[in-house]
């Protein structure tokens, strides 16, 4: 066997997974190859870290960052709130207002008119001839 070959082996050797033979021919090859020894070291030290079963999570921790991620999410939407009504909902309503104050201040439309936009710009024409 070569030493790439004996390297393969390595991991079984370690685990216990050769026949007899096999693992004396690996062990003894150990013996002679620097590099294979460190390899296998290497190997022995990662085996354990690798396949650790990952620890249960703390129920306490879990609740916590639970508890932080809401506090989070409801402070933004608090702040989209406050963003919204002072960039988007206070300019509308205002406009809303001076659109309701508009079609008080100005008469009535005519009983003939027909209804929607075309009514409201006669009532406009309307209202400039009879004001002056
Ligand atoms: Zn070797």
């Amino acid at each position: 066997m070569t030493h790439d070959n004996f390297q393969e082996k390595l991991s079984e050797w370690l685990d216990g997974e050769l026949d007899a033979s096999m693992s004396a021919a690996v062990a003894s090859h150990l013996g002679a190859c620097p590099a294979c020894r460190r390899e296998a070291e290497l190997l022995r030290r990662l085996g354990p870290a690798l396949f650790r079963a990952p620890a249960a999570a703390d129920p306490r921790a879990t609740e916590a960052f639970i508890a932080r991620v809401m506090s989070r999410v409801e402070a933004d939407a608090v702040s989209l709130w406050e963003r919204l009504s002072a960039r988007v909902l206070a300019p509308a309503l205002g406009l809303a207002l001076a659109a309701l104050m508009l079609s008080i201040a100005l008469p009535g439309p005519d009983e003939d008119a027909p209804l929607g936009v075309a009514a409201v710009s006669i009532d406009v024409e309307t209202a400039f001839e009879v004001a002056p």
